[in-house]
């Protein structure tokens, strides 16, 4: 395939991005006019009475942070020549974030590291800016500087593409946290980029609408990271993903839909400031039902059954095995709601009418009981036990942190072979790992495989890699499914995607950010 050669011309600073809504001219005018908080409205994360993750990252300050191995000391990576920080440098930021320029090595510690601790930067200059204003003077100052700059939401990124490699300056959205405007009728919602996902679902609930994601991190991660990210989670069987959900640039209407570029770029191509995002209606009636089943082929199964029995109520098909439900149960002190089995499933079904939802889920778990796909199960519609269902699945994550070093695979697999990696990997690794889990989003062929041992071991990674990513490249799955590529999986690209469309990437990199400013050593394989 020819590929353009592309010439740099535009230099990184000009791609602040702020999504636009479909609305009119006027609607749009007042929406765009300014980050101001809408009254009574917005606010900063304590005050809309969100649930932050367990601390780690850049959630507070951590004292075990020395811990965590310097990137460049565990992987083989060489600063680029970007220029250092200098005095001049800091007294000129802090006319642009004035008090908002953060150097004290204490408050630098979380955001250098990343949530899973396994990556460690070495950052001595932090930026919190406010608006889009700000954030584009901070580009245009370290384009023209040649000064390195790491985008950073939450810091909930599972793929070590949040946090600084070297020394670069991190910029975070924090304080970028306003609602901007939310239409009650079109459930378009316009937001900052640090907005918490928790707080925009907590926000559009209380007007009747629910955000058309959620995942395990809504506590802590913003909404900016998760475009950036292009985030699946909890509801993407239902509502799709972000690249459907997310609405266009203003500018965007039409020609090229140039917002698709930014979705999913991992702040290597801009620093997204604002977001407009298609919020569905919130349903009058949610179940959730938590079933064990005996194998992996009865979880398919029932997956097969549910999608043609409930039909337009499934909200939710996720799973699990039993290696997960111990180390909920044992690092997290949750209790398995139904008999010990092979395999879990949680299924959520929202709709609009009670007695209409609650006889398709009757007939479907008949039907499933009854053929012996489930053995046992259990049933929540008020919201107390609704949450105490999905903890078991949404804290997993959590769990695996808590069980030592963990090695993360999120692949996109075919169905009928997605949970064969995982016996097949216990088989390989043998005592050397202390657990090998699987568990993920079956609705969307997405498989979350994880090893955890003790400490980081060398010789088990090379046990793992390249092996796991051959696999997946041999079942024509994809090596990164949900999390993004960020540092730790950058190299791996290659396996999913040919040498063309790579080297396209490259080309539109540089040519967005030609002095490779925007979070380098991420995304891109280091060698051509
Ligand atoms: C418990 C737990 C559960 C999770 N579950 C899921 C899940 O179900 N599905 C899923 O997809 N992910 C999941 N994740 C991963 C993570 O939460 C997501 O990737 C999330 O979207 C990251 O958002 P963040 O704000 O924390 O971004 P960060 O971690 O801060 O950053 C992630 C990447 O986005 C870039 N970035 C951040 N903000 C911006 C911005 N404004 N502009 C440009 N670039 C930016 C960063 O540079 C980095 O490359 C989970 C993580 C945890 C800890």
């Amino acid at each position: 395939m020819m590929m353009p050669r592309l010439v740099p011309r535009w230099p990184a600073w000009l791609f602040c991005w702020r999504a636009a809504c479909i609305q009119g001219a006027s609607v749009r005018q007042k929406m765009w006019a300014g980050p101001s908080k809408i009254p009574g409205l917005g606010g900063p994360r304590g005050a809309w009475g969100t649930s932050p993750l367990v601390p780690r990252g850049s959630c507070s300050a951590s004292s075990r942070t020395p811990e965590v191995t310097l990137t460049p000391e565990r992987y083989p990576v060489r600063r680029l020549p970007f220029s250092v920080v200098s005095e001049d440098d800091l007294a000129a930021l802090e006319r642009v974030v004035p008090g908002r320029v953060i150097t004290d090595p204490e408050e630098l510690e979380p955001p250098n590291v990343d949530w899973l601790r396994t990556v460690r930067g070495s950052s001595k200059v932090l930026l919190r800016p406010r608006t889009t204003q700000e954030v584009a003077h901070i580009l245009r100052y370290c384009h023209e500087r040649n000064l390195a700059v790491n985008p950073q939401g939450g810091n909930t990124g599972m793929v070590g593409g949040s946090t600084p490699v070297f020394d670069e300056i991190i910029l975070s959205t924090a304080l970028m946290n306003q609602v901007l405007s939310f239409h009650d009728v079109s459930g378009v919602l316009v937001c900052q980029a640090g907005c918490v996902l928790e707080a925009l679902s907590q926000y559009v609930e209380e007007r009747g609408f629910i955000m058309p994601l959620d995942l395990g991190a809504k506590g802590s991660c913003h909404i900016g990271g998760n475009v950036a990210t292009n985030a699946g989670g909890l509801r993407v069987l239902r509502y799709g993903s972000l690249r459907g959900t997310v609405l266009g640039l203003e500018v965007d209407n039409t020609g090229y839909d140039l917002k698709q570029l930014f979705i999913g770029s991992e702040g290597t191509l801009g620093v997204i400031t604002a977001v407009s995002i298609l919020c569905p209606p919130k349903p009058s009636t949610v179940n959730v039902a938590f079933l064990g089943c005996p194998g992996f082929a009865e979880v398919l199964q029932t997956f097969r059954t549910c999608r043609a029995m409930l039909g337009e109520i499934l909200s939710a098909f996720e799973f699990m095995d039993a290696e997960c439900m111990k180390l909920v149960r044992l690092h997290l002190g949750l209790s398995c709601p139904v008999q010990e089995s092979p395999f879990y499933v949680l299924i959520e079904t929202a709709g609009s009418g009670p007695g209409h939802d609650a006889e398709k889920l009757g007939c479907f778990l008949e039907q499933v009981l009854d053929s012996g796909l489930v053995t046992d199960g259990t049933l929540g519609s008020d919201e107390r036990r609704i949450k105490m269902l999905w903890a078991l699945r949404e804290r997993i994550t959590e769990a695996l942190s808590r069980d030592g070093y963990v090695y993360k695979y999120d692949l996109s697999l075919p169905l009928d072979r997605l949970y064969d990696l995982v016996g097949d990997l216990r088989a390989r690794l043998g005592p050397s790992a202390k657990h090998v889990v699987g568990y993920g989003h079956l609705g969307d062929g997405n498989l979350h495989l994880n090893v955890t041992s003790e400490a980081f071991s060398t010789s088990l990674l090379g046990a793992l890699e390249p092996y796991v990513y051959e696999w997946t490249a041999g079942q024509r799955g994809s090596v990164s499914a949900e999390h993004g590529l960020g540092f730790k999986k950058k190299d791996v690209l290659g396996y999913s995607k040919p040498p063309e469309a790579l080297q396209l990437m490259r080309q539109l990199k540089a040519l967005l950010d030609p002095k490779g400013i925007l979070n380098p050593y991420k995304m891109l394989p280091t060698h051509a």
